[in-house]
């Protein structure tokens, strides 16, 4: 029987819907809107589609929005303090630059600007005090991917608890938190790495397995136990030709797509994979929509907090 697909644009639907009165009423408190402002820095077409989904999703949930847009060439001091500059705006809750930042800007630029981002408006999660706040198991703003993972799980009413998950990827904003989570959902977590040994041996003990390597389709059906519950975080824009065939020999359509718009989008997790798991998220469809809904909700988190200080 063909994996279910979790539906992760119906549980973001659902997210959304959710925060509407709280939305409401932070306006009757603070006296204004939940704002959101995203800083983009360069030119890069992927990035600029993002925000353009992330304000307009704002925007269509009541919020006030701002972009600050930054050249290419901006020195890293200026994007800093373009940053520090927001941070005392009171009319910003919730502050997200966009990454990747240009690489001229230096290897530690995101690092630099994410200790610069005020705690009080990491909405994206990855300031280190946040990262210190959910290692500690406190309350903190959480990084909308994972965050958004267990969302769907809770939703979908898939029980975490005693069960057997690893994760593929240990990065700051994707891997590392979601092991968190899930290990503070009582999970019993392993996570996996590029020089982990025997990985398809190791995530066919999954119960729940987690895919955020960013690599298209690597997560072939010998990783996966029968009935598993499959998460793939990967968004990968595949334009080869024999890749995008051997990927979607079984899937005609999405094939038929590649070969009409020359490319498709195809997660960390193999296609194919619908035929041993017991649940699957699709790409694209999945955990993409729940992570701009997080970044709601958290922006939605730091405009109450704003107003209890006020109070
Ligand atoms: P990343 O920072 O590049 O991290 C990738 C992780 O995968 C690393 O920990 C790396 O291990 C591991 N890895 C790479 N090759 C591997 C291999 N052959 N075997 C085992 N592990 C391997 O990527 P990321 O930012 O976490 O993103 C991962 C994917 O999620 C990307 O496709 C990205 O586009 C997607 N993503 C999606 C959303 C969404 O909204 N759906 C949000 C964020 C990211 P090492 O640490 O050993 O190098």
């Amino acid at each position: 029987m063909p994996a279910q697909l979790l539906d992760g644009n119906a549980v973001a639907q659902q997210i959304r819907a959710d925060l509407t009165d709280r939305i409401a009423a932070v306006r009757k408190r603070l006296g204004r809107p939940p704002g959101l402002t995203i800083v983009l820095v360069g030119d890069d077409p992927a990035s600029e589609v993002y925000v353009r989904n992330k304000l307009k999703t704002a925007e269509e949930s009541g919020m006030s929005v701002s972009l600050t847009r930054l050249g290419s060439d901006t020195p890293l001091d200026r994007v800093l303090a373009a940053v520090s500059a927001l941070n005392d705006d009171t009319a910003i809750d919730g502050i997200l630059v966009q990454s990747p930042l240009p690489a001229a800007l230096g290897d530690d630029a995101e690092q630099q600007v994410f200790d610069t981002i005020s705690p009080a408006k990491d909405v994206d999660g990855f300031s280190p005090i946040s990262a210190g706040f959910l290692a500690q198991n406190r309350p903190g703003f959480v990084p909308c991917t994972p965050a958004g993972v267990i969302e769907m799980l809770e939703r979908c009413k898939i029980e975490i608890e005693g069960k057997r998950a690893v994760v593929i990827g240990r990065s700051e904003i994707v891997g590392k938190p979601m092991a968190m989570l899930l290990l503070q959902k009582n999970a019993t977590v392993t996570i996996c790495h590029s020089r982990t040994r025997d990985l398809p041996a190791v995530c066919r003990e999954a119960d729940i397995l987690v895919a955020a390597i960013g690599r298209p389709g690597f997560v072939t059906q010998e990783f996966i136990k029968p009935g598993a519950i499959v998460i793939d975080v990967g968004i990968n824009r595949v334009t080869d030709a024999a890749l995008a065939k051997q990927l979607l020999a079984s899937k005609p359509k999405r094939l038929s797509l590649f070969e009409k718009n020359g490319a498709v989008l195809v997660g960390d997790v193999h296609p194919d994979a619908d035929e041993i798991a017991g649940q699957l998220t699709p790409v694209p469809g999945g955990v993409g929509p729940l992570t701009i809904a997080m970044l709601m909700a958290n922006t939605v988190r730091a405009a109450e907090l704003a107003a209890d200080a006020a109070n």
